[in-house]
């Protein structure tokens, strides 16, 4: 009789994911001295996973029947070569294995390789999510056993180049929970093996990490006995006994030493929680090697807020500001919702990146909170309604808040922390209508009278005269862009300083801000600038007006509905003319600014955008010599032509873009053409031809082909 057999492949083999190869192959070809950060990572991994199964523990009992111990095991095996890192938390089942470790590249595989070619350091690679392949900067093999509450256990074995293999071979020591690795060492690199080692580099990277780290230790013990206890002895499991030399005329008895060998498990770690302990106790190493095992980042912090809250509610809170910004703080758009602080309920950790404890402006704040009030079961979704944590988010608010501001009191410190996060500061003051004005204070900006340093607005306020009548500001591109603006002449003139705000969010956090202090803050480009003017000025500038209300009602006409009305400036000095807008409509820079984003509803922008006044310099000869040429002769086409020119200049010098450039060039062509002294008449028989291109289009078009 036949049988067929199923047949089930004790192995499967799996490819790599592209990126994941290239930088395994990164990994192992690349020079680095700093390799021992590999245990760290696995180590935060281990952590992790202990988190997680604690986590599932608060809403099913039974999770953690299958393994009760809470640990992490190093256990280094010289004559093997190899150094295992055991964890007892969630474990992974063997889809995990295939997802987690090697088929599903992350969005920081391919950054961390960037950065590594851009110079930096691959201690750095726990900040992008890969840590797990550290493993390989000491290990030519790296097997992981893995065993879920809801899977068989299942081995995950890699020697690197390009692929890696599952089996169900458990091997001789099964695993009730968790996850074994067991790294066969490279040849140099049998220091990971030294019980000292380990001990030192936990000191050194793992000290915070929330459960028991321990080190299988050898311990020998040499215990002295003299032969007549030798002889006792003598029909005990014999331990090995070797002779050691002594000064036998100094001992009438013959005594002999002899080495015991045992196993014992270290503990490495620190017991209590270093926001548990007050914080005048914590060394400024401490921290600094808390804040690296709970950011992974590779550089000491730039600031740190240690407190605690007592009174109706109690929390304990340790809050790090990093020196950089992370890789991908603004990536996907301002939807993101996520934050660095882990959440804690009398000392369990409860959840990383607890989205309701921060708002978003503060995302790059890191660190821990540990609440003696909140429910020990709370999930997810009940935490969003939660009064508790509304209380605790407030707070750290307001200690992130007094944490900047004690920065500011540094210079160098502040302007690398403004340059860091100047933008998530400006998205604070936009966001957060109870502290805007705490907010505003740490607003740094370049002004007309700051020079190279940036001022407060504290500064700013303190240098105003009496008369002012609030904060000017002017926002642009660049600062290069606006420093020349026409819009800035007269305020320049009569001694006003002007800030120059030159960030995209900046028209989101002026349109917020208002004012600051009591003082309005005024738009250099839009209605509304006023200036004081003494007698002799308003005098001047009623006669100016009078005389130009017909030049202006001309300029109406010719523009049309290109702009909302042509009015006398109070604003300019030198230049002839320029386009403001709204009070509270877009300014030219937000305009340009929405133009940029690819999917904003246009809809919006039909209402919003710029209703553009023009204003001309009464003074400007441009304008007078125009003002007499319009009063000889209302329908001069040149004057026309000269006004269209007029209007396509003060687009670009306000910072607009143009509407029809082809139209602009060829009106320039001809004046071009004019200081050359091309006459058109030498290329063209028509009659008709003037000096200048028509106004209208049809026109226009007839006239550039006669160009070329
Ligand atoms: P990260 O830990 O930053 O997500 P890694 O490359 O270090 O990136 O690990 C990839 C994934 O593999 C982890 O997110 C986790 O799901 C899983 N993993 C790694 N180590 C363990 C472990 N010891 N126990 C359980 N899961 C693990």
């Amino acid at each position: 009789m036949w049988y067929i057999l199923p047949f089930y492949p004790a192995e499967e083999t799996f490819a790599f994911s592209a990126d994941i190869n290239q930088l395994l192959s990164l990994i192992i070809n690349t020079f680095y001295s700093n390799k021992e950060i590999f245990l760290r990572e696995l180590i935060s991994n281990a952590s992790d996973a202990l988190d997680k199964i604690r986590y599932q523990s608060l809403t099913n009992d039974a999770a953690l029947d299958t393994e009760k111990d809470m640990e992490i095991r190093l256990i280094p095996d010289k004559a093997n070569n190899t150094l295992t890192i055991e964890d007892t938390g969630i474990g992974m089942t063997k889809k995990d294995l295939i997802n987690n470790l090697g088929t599903i590249a992350k969005s920081g595989t391919k950054a961390f390789m960037e950065a590594l070619t851009a110079g930096a350091d691959i201690s750095m690679i726990g900040q992008f999510g890969v840590g797990f392949y550290s493993a390989y900067l000491v290990a030519d093999k790296v097997c992981v056993t893995s065993k879920n509450n809801d899977d068989e256990a299942y081995t995950w074995t890699s020697e690197a180049g390009g692929s890696f293999v599952i089996s169900q071979d458990e091997g001789n020591a099964p695993i009730a929970r968790g996850t074994r690795i067991v790294l066969t060492m490279k040849e140099d690199m049998s220091e990971y093996l030294e019980e000292k080692r380990l001990k030192d580099l936990v000191k050194k990277h793992s000290e915070f990490v929330g459960f028991p780290i321990k080190l299988y230790t050898e311990k020998t013990t040499e215990k002295e006995v003299t032969d007549d206890e030798d002889e006792d002895d003598e029909d005990d499991d014999k331990p090995k006994v070797e002779e050691v030399d002594e000064d036998e005329a100094k001992k009438e008895k013959k005594t002999k030493k002899i080495k015991e060998v045992s196993h014992e498990w270290d503990h490495l770690n620190q017991a209590k929680p270093l926001w548990m302990r007050k914080s005048d106790d914590v060394t400024h190493d401490e921290y600094v090697a808390f804040y690296k095992a709970l950011s992974n980042d590779w550089e000491e912090h730039a600031a740190v807020k240690h407190f605690s809250v007592e009174g109706q509610l109690e929390f304990r809170a340790l809050l790090f500001c990093p020196k950089r910004a992370p890789f991908d703080m603004f990536e996907g758009g301002s939807k993101k919702k996520f934050n660095h602080i882990k959440l804690y309920v009398r000392r369990v950790f409860i959840m990383d990146n607890c989205e309701d404890l921060m708002p978003e402006w503060l995302q790059f704040v890191k660190g821990v909170v540990d609440s003696e009030d909140l429910p020990l079961n709370i999930s997810r979704e009940t935490l969003q309604q939660n009064k508790i944590l509304r209380v605790i988010k407030k707070n750290l608010v307001k200690k992130c808040i007094e944490m900047f501001t004690d920065l500011a009191d540094n210079d160098d410190l502040y302007t690398k922390f403004y340059e860091a996060f100047g933008k998530n500061l400006k998205l604070g003051v936009h966001e957060d209508s109870t502290n805007r004005n705490k907010i505003a204070k740490l607003l740094r900006y370049h002004t007309t009278k700051s020079g190279e340093e940036m001022s407060s607005l504290d500064d700013y306020v303190g240098r105003m005269t009496d008369s002012q009548s609030g904060i000017f500001y002017v926002t642009g591109e660049s600062k290069r862009a606006v420093e020349n603006s026409p819009f800035l002449e007269q305020l320049k003139k009569k001694g006003y300083e002007v800030i120059y705000m030159v960030d995209p969010i900046d028209e989101y956090c002026v349109q917020q801000l208002k004012e600051y202090e009591g003082k309005k803050l005024i738009s250099a480009t839009k209605e509304g600038l006023t200036m004081e003017e003494d007698e002799d000025e308003k005098k001047a500038f009623e006669e100016a007006k009078a005389k130009s209300e017909g030049l202006c009602k001309l300029m109406k006409e010719v523009l049309d509905d290109k702009v909302e009305k042509v009015t006398v400036s109070n604003r300019l000095a030198d230049s002839p003319c320029c386009l403001v807008t709204g009070e509270y409509g877009w300014s030219a820079n937000m305009e340009r600014i929405m133009k940029a984003q690819a999917l904003r509803d246009s809809t919006q922008s039909a209402y919003m955008s710029s209703k553009k006044t023009m204003e001309i310099n009464p003074v400007n000869p441009i304008i007078e010599a125009l003002r007499e040429k319009a009063s000889a002769d209302q329908s001069d086409k040149t004057v026309k032509d000269l006004v269209w020119l007029l209007y396509d200049t003060s687009l670009l010098t306000s910072g607009f873009s143009l509407d029809e450039p082809a139209t602009f060039a060829s009106r320039i062509h001809r004046l071009i053409k004019l200081g050359l002294s091309i006459d058109e008449d030498d290329e063209d028989d028509d009659d008709d031809v003037e000096d200048l291109p028509p106004l209208d289009d049809d026109e226009e078009e007839s006239a550039m082909e006669q160009v070329d």
